[in-house]
């Protein structure tokens, strides 16, 4: 058994495990078979982590997250978590490869998942020229024509990230006013191959192996419109990932994990909760670290109010047991 499982690898969960390996926590993080290091592995440059005043690339800082939590004894573990059993004193944890583990305390810093239109085309055409990445699959639209559906940050970052590669880039926003900070949309607004298409949503996407075109529909008037087009890059914004704990922790209207005022203490003892997971509102990589630091803090303060001899049964365990 372990004193302390991190669910989760984005800089919730690994600013989290740097903070509970230096309290000799000896943490062990799960951080997924195929989404290790969370939404930072999907961004091109991130210019508002304090402490890179030149910018640092998302997979880049990812790795330093990575490098320094085990450089304090962190052990990372590349599996899904499929089952979670939270409810008893001691937790148990069960992995894609069917292992179970056990610890006394859980961090859940699972982040949040893409979310979809919901329209028709979407999912058919997802991979042939529907995209959640620009990062990832914006090399294959070179001098091609797309569209980026959203008006937040996330949509105005991969609108500027694809004129690298498209030859224009529509933005479609269902409204008049775009969500994203000024700094953002005045980029976008200053590139010459990116125009706006407000007021307007997505119908429909079309396509037979790949998508040629999308269906428009106006939101003032009603009137529906096609668009030619090569891509669609979806930034509409993320949910948060808690089917594996919904019925298990209280949630928030938002979706999110309640937690106990400004702490990451969950509905259940011994469960604490980091990052985008249980936050619905700034959803910053900086605003996950300090989510992550709280959450080790009220882990360690957690670990430290139980029976010496239980902790210790675990700590001792932790040199034998993955
Ligand atoms: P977001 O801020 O929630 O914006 C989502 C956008 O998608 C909104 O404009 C929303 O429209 C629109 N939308 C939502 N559902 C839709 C639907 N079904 N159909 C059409 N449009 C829909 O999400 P985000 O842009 O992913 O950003 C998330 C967080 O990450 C934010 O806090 C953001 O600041 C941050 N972020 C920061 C950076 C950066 O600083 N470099 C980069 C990326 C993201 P409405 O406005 O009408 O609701």
């Amino acid at each position: 058994m372990r004193q302390l499982i991190i669910i989760g690898s984005g800089p919730a969960g690994y600013t989290a495990a740097i903070y509970a390996a230096r309290a000799s926590l000896a943490p062990l993080l799960i951080a997924s078979s195929v989404e290790a290091g969370g939404e930072l592995m999907n961004t091109t440059d991130v210019e508002n982590y304090p402490g890179f005043p030149d910018g640092v690339q998302g997979p880049e800082l990812m790795a330093l997250f990575q490098a320094q939590a085990e450089k304090f004894g962190t052990q990372v573990v590349l599996d899904d978590v499929v089952k979670l059993e939270l409810d008893g004193d001691v937790k148990r944890v069960t992995l894609g490869n069917g292992d179970v583990l056990e610890s006394l305390a859980v961090i859940y810093a699972t982040g949040s998942a893409y979310r979809k239109l919901g329209v028709e085309g979407e999912d058919r055409l997802s991979g042939h020229g529907v995209s959640w990445c620009a990062t990832c699959d914006g090399f294959f639209f070179r001098e091609k024509v797309i569209a980026v559906v959203g008006g937040g940050d996330s949509a105005m970052e991969e609108a500027n990230f694809l004129t690298k590669f498209a030859s224009k880039v529509y933005v479609i926003h269902r409204s008049e006013n775009l969500r994203a900070s000024e700094i953002m949309q005045e980029r976008a607004r200053q590139n010459p191959k990116i125009e706006f298409l407000l007021n307007k949503v997505v119908e429909k996407i079309e396509g037979d192996e790949l998508v040629t075109h999308v269906i428009v529909r106006d939101t003032v008037d009603g009137s529906e419109s096609t668009l030619e087009l090569n891509g669609l890059f979806i930034a509409v914004g993320s949910d948060p990932r808690v089917h594996l704990v919904h019925d298990q922790l209280e949630l928030t209207k938002d979706g999110t994990i309640r937690v106990d005022g400004r702490s990451s203490r969950t509905s259940l003892t011994g469960v604490f909760a980091a990052g985008d997971v249980l936050d619905p509102t700034y959803r910053q990589a900086v605003t996950a670290a300090g989510s992550g630091t709280v959450a080790a803090l009220d882990a360690e303060h957690f670990l430290a109010s139980l029976p010496r001899e239980i902790v210790a049964k675990a700590a001792s365990a932790e040199a034998v047991t993955v």
